[in-house]
C-alpha cells in the first residue's frame, strides 16, 4: 500500500473506532485501541468473529473484555520475534494518531510541543510498559488535540518524517529479529517459521520441499586447540560456503551452535542429495587458516541428512527424519550425506 494511501486508511479507522469505543464506555489505553482499530479495519476474521459474538450475546463489550481480547490477539511477548511485531503495532498507533491530527488540522502549538516531548522518548529497544506509557501520553494529549480548533502548525509534519525515521529503525530491528548475528544466516525463529509455513503449504498444494540438516564434525577438537574465536571464524566460513551453494529462493538457517540447515523449495529428493553431495565437497574442500598465526586448521568437514517431506507427516516428523539421516553420517564415520527413512505412517 502506498503510505499516502495507508495514511488516509489510518485516519478513517481512528474516525471509525473512536466513537465505538465511546459508544461500549472503553478506556482509551493503547491496548483497548489496538483492539478496536483491529476490528474495524476488517482484517482480522477470528477478531471481529469474537467481538461480534460478545456484542451478541452480552449486548455490550466492557472495559476488562476488551482487555481479554488484547491478550488474545496481541498480547504474545514470549519471544524477541512478537515484542518487535508489538512495537510495530504501537509504532503504526501512533503514526495513525498523528496522521489523524494532521489531516484534521487542529491541534494548539502546547500540544504539538507536547506531542514531540512524547515522541523524543521513543527509542527501538523500548519495553512493552515503556511503549505503552509513551502511547497513552499520545492519545491523551490526541483527545485534547482533536477537541481545540487551532490550526495545526508545521511542527506535526517534522514528527511525520520523525515517525517515518522510527519505522525505518524497527524495520531493521525486525531484520535483525530473524537473523544470526555471527554468520548473518537465518536464525532458529526464521527457520521454524518458514519450515512451518511451506510444510503446511505443501499439505494443502503437494508442493516438494526438500530440507538438508548438517553437523560440523569434530568441531570441539577444533575449539579445543586453537579457541572459541577461531570456532566462530570456522563456522562464519562454513556459513558463507552453505550460502553460496544455493538459490536465492532457498533457506540456509543457523540451527543451533555447530548445525546448519537448508530449506529447498520444489526441488525433488534426488537433486536435494545432489545439492548435499556438492556442498559437503565444497567444504571439505575448503581451507580455512588462522588469522593470527596463517596455521592451517587442517580439513574442515560437515554430516548432512536429507529428508522429502511427505504431505501431511507434519514438522515434528519431518525434522526428525532428517535429524537421524544426520546421525547416521556420524555413524558412518562424518563428511558423508544420508537420505532419510521414509515416515512411519
Ligand atoms: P561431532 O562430529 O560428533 O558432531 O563432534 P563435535 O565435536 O562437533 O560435537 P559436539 O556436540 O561434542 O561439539 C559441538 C561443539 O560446538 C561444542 C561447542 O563448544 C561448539 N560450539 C557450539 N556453538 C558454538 C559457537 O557459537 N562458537 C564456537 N566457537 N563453538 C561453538
Ligand atoms: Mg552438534
Ligand atoms: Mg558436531
Amino acid at each position: 500500500m502506498e503510505y499516502s494511501e495507508y495514511q488516509d486508511k489510518a485516519a478513517e479507522y481512528m474516525r471509525l473506532a473512536i466513537p465505538l469505543m465511546r459508544k461500549y464506555g472503553i478506556a482509551m489505553t493503547p491496548a483497548n485501541y489496538a483492539v478496536w482499530y483491529e476490528y474495524v479495519a476488517g482484517k482480522n476474521g477470528a477478531l471481529i468473529d469474537a467481538v461480534d459474538q460478545q456484542l451478541e450475546s452480552e449486548h455490550q463489550l466492557s472495559d476488562s473484555d476488551s482487555r481479554k481480547l488484547y491478550e488474545r490477539f496481541f498480547d504474545r511477548e514470549k519471544d524477541q520475534a512478537a515484542l518487535v511485531e508489538m512495537r510495530q503495532d504501537i509504532r503504526r498507533i501512533l503514526t495513525e494518531v498523528l496522521t489523524f491530527l494532521a489531516s484534521g488540522a487542529v491541534a494548539s502549538e502546547k500540544s504539538n510541543h507536547r506531542l514531540q516531548e512524547v515522541i523524543a522518548k521513543f527509542h527501538p529497544d523500548m519495553s512493552r510498559t515503556e511503549m505503552h506509557s509513551i502511547v497513552d501520553e499520545v492519545l491523551s494529549e490526541a483527545k485534547l488535540v482533536a477537541s481545540s480548533s487551532e490550526i495545526l502548525t508545521e511542527r506535526l509534519s517534522s514528527v511525520s518524517s520523525e515517525m517515518r525515521e522510527l519505522k525505518k529503525d524497527l524495520d531493521e530491528a525486525k531484520r535483525e529479529a530473524k537473523t544470526d548475528t555471527l554468520t548473518k544466516l537465518a536464525n532458529r525463529k526464521a527457520f521454524d517459521d518458514m519450515l512451518l509455513k511451506l510444510t503446511r503449504e505443501s499439505d494443502k498444494s503437494g508442493v516438494e520441499v526438500c530440507l538438508i540438516f548438517s553437523d560440523l564434525d569434530m568441531f570441539k577438537t577444533i575449539n579445543d586447540t586453537h579457541g572459541h574465536l577461531v570456532g566462530d571464524q570456522v563456522l562464519k566460513v562454513v556459513a558463507n560456503t552453505l550460502k553460496d551453494a544455493v538459490k536465492g529462493r532457498d533457506l540456509v538457517a543457523r540451527y543451533g551452535g555447530e548445525e546448519f540447515a537448508i530449506i529447498l523449495l520444489n526441488t525433488s529428493l534426488q537433486n536435494a542429495k545432489k545439492l548435499a553431495e556438492n556442498i559437503r565437497i565444497d567444504v571439505a574442500s575448503t581451507r580455512v587458516q588462522r588469522k593470527d598465526t596463517q596455521q592451517s586448521l587442517g580439513k574442515i568437514t560437515l554430516s548432512l541428512g536429507v529428508a522429502h517431506y511427505f504431505p501431511s507427516e507434519g514438522v515434528e516428523s519431518f525434522l526428525q527424519r532428517a535429524d537421524r539421516a544426520l546421525y547416521m553420517s556420524k555413524r558412518k564415520g562424518r563428511n558423508a550425506v544420508t537420505e532419510a527413512q521414509p515416515p512411519v505412517i
